[in-house]
């Protein structure tokens, strides 16, 4: 990092707070005025100050300042003792070695905009290797880009050395995409090469304050998503800048800056550039938001979803599962906004569930035996899915299983309840099979067995068992018999009609 460049930021930093505060917040009250008041000349000066300040707000695009603004703790809200003690000590170890260290992007914003963060990062002066000469617990990571993981307690913090936007004449792809941007550069550069003016914000925690190259903490308290830079160059350099733009605004309840927004519609289909792996980490970030059906919602507006992604296609162009997809993300939302655990593995499994039952029917109107069918289905599906989506062998293990437990729920008879009952995911099957009855796929009653089943005593399960062989059980196999089984079966309603252990068995 150039000395010159960091010695300007520092000289800024130590700006009087008092000072500082004044130049950066217009809307000082009525009793701090009183008392700036006894002198003429703080007064003429503040007037002037909050003048250039109102016209800088209101200018339309994010304009980087070489002098940042260092924003006091009375401003932006964010006490040291709110932060990650892990992440204030990985600045006070860097900063005790002479390196500048800040908390750096998401997690200064979310505190600002008081939601908790997900994840800490630190931006330093440090090299990677100086990084890891301060901290046993840590290692280098990235071969492209180096950055250190801090381990202290329990915590894992990424550390970055400050990064320059990308050289102009660097490497890109034939559409504008930056393909390296690996190069080392001042605080001023790295605040400049992030996305959102709200994402360029760096808290240190030895003295509580912000330094703000962007205007972020006032755009972030007018609620404004707001791009650094031209948004349709940042768009082109990286795509996902778009996907971003949406979940950050649903997340944070900003509106996406209009000069933003625009470009959106007509740069859409550069996303086909974008490696599959890459776009599949951000579509989990986006559905595991807490804001998904926001989200998706706007994603469809603005012309994000048809043909680019092929999961968003899955999710939003199947008017069988569509109520079945929607109510799932609407209570994966709800388990996200409550801190509650969500599974990737059921979720995926929802978003292709009637992909499978679709796969599940064909197969078996051309002949399969139901249980075969299922299983190749499941696998067919899953193949299909496998590279635009990347899911790992882990999350394809949950996703079967959920699946391979609905039609056994259909069995309430002899030993096999039980069975399923003692399954490791029957919760999840059973969670799953709940939404079904909810969309309108299955009856309530189904479900509304298996939980008094799975609460009830012993005495009480085997009372509810349902008898090998009665009456119920002819009517239904007589009712069955015919092979236009697999033909008519429309879908979702007789999937588990069609199991041949349901067959034997009454409801
Ligand atoms: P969240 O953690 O809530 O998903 P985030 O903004 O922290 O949101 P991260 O992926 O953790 O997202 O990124 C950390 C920071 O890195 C961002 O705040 C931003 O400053 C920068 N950043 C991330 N992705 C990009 C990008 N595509 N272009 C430019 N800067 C980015
Ligand atoms: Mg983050």
């Amino acid at each position: 990092m150039p000395a010159s460049t960091a010695g300007r930021a520092s000289a800024c930093a130590r700006l009087p707070l008092q000072h500082v505060d004044l130049l950066y917040d217009p809307a000082s009250s009525r009793a701090t005025q009183r008392r700036a008041g006894r002198n003429n000349a703080t007064v003429v000066i503040r007037k002037l100050l909050r003048r250039v300040f109102r016209r800088d707000a209101a200018k339309p695009q994010a304009a980087a300042r070489s002098e940042p603004a260092v924003i006091a703790q009375i401003r932006h809200g964010i006490a040291r003792s709110r932060i990650l003690p892990a992440a204030g000590k990985v600045c006070d170890t860097l900063q005790g070695a002479g390196h500048k260290a800040y908390v750096v992007g998401g997690a200064v914003r979310d505190l600002i905009a008081g939601i908790e963060p997900k994840d800490y990062d630190v931006a330093t002066s440090a090299t990677p290797e100086q990084v890891r000469e301060l901290f046993r617990r840590s290692r280098i990571i990235g071969r492209r880009f180096r950055i250190v993981h801090v381990m202290i307690g329990g915590e894992t913090l990424e550390v970055s050395t400050f990064r320059a936007a990308h050289d102009p004449a660097g490497e890109t792809d034939v559409h504008g995409r930056v393909l390296r941007d690996n190069v080392f550069g001042s605080q001023l550069e790295d605040a400049a090469r992030r996305d959102f003016t709200v994402n360029a914000l760096y808290y240190d925690p030895s003295n509580e304050t912000v330094i703000d190259y962007h205007h972020g903490v006032a755009d972030l308290k007018q609620k404004t998503l707001r791009m650094i830079g031209d948004p349709a160059q940042r768009y082109r350099e990286d795509p996902v800048r778009m996907l971003r733009a949406v979940r950050l605004a649903a997340k944070l309840g900003l509106t996406i800056d209009p000069l933003a927004r625009a470009p959106i519609r007509e740069m859409a289909s550069l996303l086909e550039n974008v490696p599959a792996a890459r776009l599949f980490d951000e579509m989990l970030k986006l559905l595991l938001s807490g804001h998904a059906v926001e989200c998706l919602t706007q994603l469809r507006e603005d012309g994000l979803h048809h043909g680019l992604l092929p999961l968003l296609d899955v999710i939003l162009e199947q008017p069988l599962g569509q109520r079945f997809v929607w109510l799932s993300l609407e209570k994966t939302d709800a388990r996200v906004r409550d801190d509650k655990p969500v599974s990737p593995g059921f979720l995926f499994a929802t978003l292709l569930w009637h992909e499978v039952l679709a796969a599940w029917d064909k197969r078996k109107a051309a002949g399969e035996t139901p249980q075969n069918a299922l299983f190749a289905a499941m696998d067919e599906v899953l193949d299909a899915q496998a590279d635009k989506l990347a899911i790992t062998r882990r999350i394809a293990g949950d996703i079967k299983d959920i699946w391979a437990l609905q039609p056994r729920f259909a069995q309430r008879s002899g030993k096999r309840p039980l069975r399923v009952i003692e399954q490791p995911r029957f919760r999840a099957g059973y969670d799953f099979l709940r939404l079904r009855a909810e969309s309108g796929e299955i009856e309530h009653d189904e479900a509304d067995w298996w939980e008094r089943f799975a609460n009830g005593s012993q005495e009480e399960r085997q009372a509810m068992l349902v008898p090998e062989k009665g009456p119920a059980r002819k009517r239904r196999r007589r009712r069955r018999k015919p092979a236009e089984d697999g033909a008519d079966s429309g879908g979702a309603a007789s999937q588990s009609d069609s199991d041949p252990e349901t067959e034997s068995e009454s409801n």
